[in-house]
């Protein structure tokens, strides 16, 4: 507990200095690195999962059909490699008066693809900052969009994602949103790698709108080579705990930015050796039975989580901070 409290110490401020992004995954660095070995040995066979959350889309103000064709890229991108994703889908962002039916049509191209879709509360409530009851009434309340979709019952509401990540403040309200969730029928679905697409995703969008073209080039380099450090990153971090690569989760979010990168992305994936597989066959895996008992405001990986488990969270001091310049520019 001791080291937790200062870890959020160095939270605390580090994060006045950042955006506060739309999922605040990422766990700050010190100044004092733990150094992976430059090589490990090539895993003979990697894995990965694929999560998309925040469906439909993250507009960020664009029009409903940009969000269309940006759904559509996605789908296109997931197919083309064979992914079989699961998304978390916002019921408020479903149900805006006037939209509801095109909005639900969106779910329901992922459904149709063969992607199941899992619910991420009706008002992507923060679960550190409200009640229980509350929290519960919102996941309940978020089932009504869901239950209008094609198919309801055989693809939905199998599993449940916290907004942000944000698993409780207490290790009363975790330990009983635990009891909630699996009374209800849900499977808690977690992630052991993020890449702050949230982050590139605003600054992308802005840039686009402003039609400075070379901005949106510069910043979808970015984002590829920053997506690249981190999951070289998290397969160190991997062998470190497990002596292994486990099967990863990689947590992204439905907006234009991975409408226009996601190919590359999951060819960048594939070209490290990864097969896609199920977010079902990820977690079937016994890296993901292991204890977590992380308490606090944040959202980190499960990897992190298992780390502080087992007293070694010096390792997550080395994780890879996007460039100087996005993070300069999301400040502004
Ligand atoms: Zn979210």
């Amino acid at each position: 507990m001791k080291v937790i409290l200062q870890f959020r110490d160095l939270l605390g401020i580090l994060i006045n200095l950042l955006v506060i992004g739309h999922a605040w995954t990422q766990v700050p660095t010190s100044n004092q690195p733990w150094a992976p070995p430059a090589e490990l040995p090539a895993a003979s066979t990697r894995s990965i999962a694929i999560t998309i959350d925040d469906l439909p889309f993250v507009g960020y103000g664009a029009p409903l059909s940009e969000m269309e064709k940006g759904t559509d890229k996605i789908l296109a991108a997931l197919s083309k490699y064979d992914v079989t994703a699961v998304g978390f889908v916002s019921g408020e962002s479903v149900m805006i008066p006037g939209e509801i039916d095109r909005r639900l049509a969106l779910l329901n191209r992922w459904l149709s693809a063969g992607h199941e879709l899992g619910n991420h509360t009706y008002s992507h409530l923060d679960f550190s900052l409200v009640s229980m009851d509350d929290f519960t009434a919102d996941i309940i309340k978020a089932e009504v969009p869901l239950q209008l979709l094609q198919k309801p019952l055989e693809q939905t509401g199998r599993y449940f994602r916290f907004p942000m990540n944000h698993t409780g403040k207490t290790a009363v309200e975790r330990d009983a949103m635990d009891s909630f969730l699996k009374q209800r029928g849900y499977v808690a679905v977690p992630f052991t790698v993020e890449n702050e697409d949230y982050l590139f995703a605003q600054l992308y969008q802005n840039a686009e709108q402003k039609g400075d073209l070379d901005l949106v080039q510069r910043i979808r380099d970015a984002y590829l080579e920053f997506a690249t450090s981190k999951m070289a990153y998290m397969e160190k971090v991997s062998q470190r705990l497990f002596k292994r690569e486990i099967p990863q989760i990689l947590l992204l979010h439905a907006n234009a930015l991975n409408g226009d990168a996601l190919d590359i992305l999951l060819d960048q994936l594939h070209s490290r050796g990864y097969q896609f597989i199920s977010l079902a066959a990820a977690m079937a895996d016994s890296a993901y039975l292991q204890p977590q008992d992380y308490i606090g405001r944040f959202g980190p990986s499960w990897l992190f989580r298992w780390a502080l488990n087992r007293g070694q969270e010096e390792i997550w001091r080395g994780d890879p901070d996007p460039p100087v310049w996005i993070q300069e520019l999301a400040k502004k």
